[in-house]
């Protein structure tokens, strides 16, 4: 068995490196590098300036191929308002979107399921930024596929247990249907009639259920529409997840870039006044060896 303790120099330099984002630079990159201060500022500058790894991108654009939940007949707006040369010489751009909450890559805020619970705006960092788990089950999943506290239990015996304040990302590889809408739903279907024939994997509610009662992870997200399952009449996943503060990823794209252990994940939503999720940018960083 390996043990998983990965991070825990790049988790201190992570960590810093994002408390220490909102200071001033005392010093440039390297300067001072021979006092323990200094070491510690080369590595937090080493996260960002992609020295010590790498940051991979986990958001499918936003455009006209963006998958909606098939009762979502609109889709992504986009309209443009001024596109060309100004009378004053210069070239100017703008446009307005419009969009659903919950469509393309975005987040879930808990009281999307739970009534009384955080607003998108209410949910704090700690809950967007940590280290992730990466719970790989490409090779089983099928499209009634649900994810099981087994599958989540050979996640720890092969790197220890969730860790505290961590992202679990549940790697189905629906993520490469993408562009493959029928093939991504399990349906071509559109409108309510589509629901009952949605087949894609997700979350056990048993497995949501043993996160919350026996592990500490602040947020789960998935590269499928949903963090239930296509064939989910009561989104029990949900519920449980939400109703205790943890927050849902969904349609996350490109987790085959990520190491099942040592990576770390920034999701930052739209931040929408009593919204109940919204368009997501998730990014991760991995460390050089992972
Ligand atoms: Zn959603």
């Amino acid at each position: 068995m390996i043990v998983f303790r990965p991070s825990l120099a790049t988790g201190l330099v992570f960590g810093l490196a994002l408390v220490s984002a909102c200071e001033p630079p005392r010093t440039g990159v390297g300067e001072g590098s021979g006092t323990p201060e200094g070491v510690e500022r080369d590595a937090v500058a080493a996260v960002f300036d992609g020295r010590a790894g790498a940051w991979v991108d986990l958001t499918h654009p936003f455009g006209p191929g963006t998958i909606y939940w098939p009762t979502d007949t609109v889709g992504f707006r986009l309209d443009t308002l001024v596109y060309g040369p100004t009378e004053g010489g210069w070239f100017y751009a703008s446009y307005a979107f419009a969009t659903a909450e919950h469509g393309g890559t975005h987040l879930d805020a808990p009281i999307h399921f739970a009534h009384g619970r955080r607003t998108t705006d209410r949910i704090p960092l700690r809950s967007l930024i940590g280290p992730a788990a990466v719970i790989d089950v490409t090779t089983r999943a099928h499209p009634d596929y649900v994810i099981t506290i087994d599958d989540l239990s050979a996640w720890e015996a092969a790197h220890g247990p969730l860790p505290a304040g961590g992202i679990v990302l549940l790697r189905t590889g629906w993520g490469s249907r993408w562009a493959d809408r029928t093939a991504y739903l399990g349906t071509d279907l559109v409108g309510p009639e589509a629901v009952p024939e949605l087949h894609f994997p997700g979350l056990s509610a048993e497995a949501a259920r043993w996160l919350v009662e026996e592990r500490d992870v602040v947020a789960v997200g998935i590269d499928t529409p949903s963090i239930d399952y296509g064939q989910s009449a009561n989104f029990a996943a949900h519920v449980t997840l939400f109703s205790s503060e943890i927050v849902g990823s969904e349609n996350v794209a490109g987790l085959e870039q990520l190491p099942e252990a040592g990576a770390y994940v920034v999701a930052l939503p739209m931040k929408i006044e009593g919204g109940s999720g919204g368009p997501l940018r998730i990014v991760a960083f991995v460390p050089d060896g992972l």
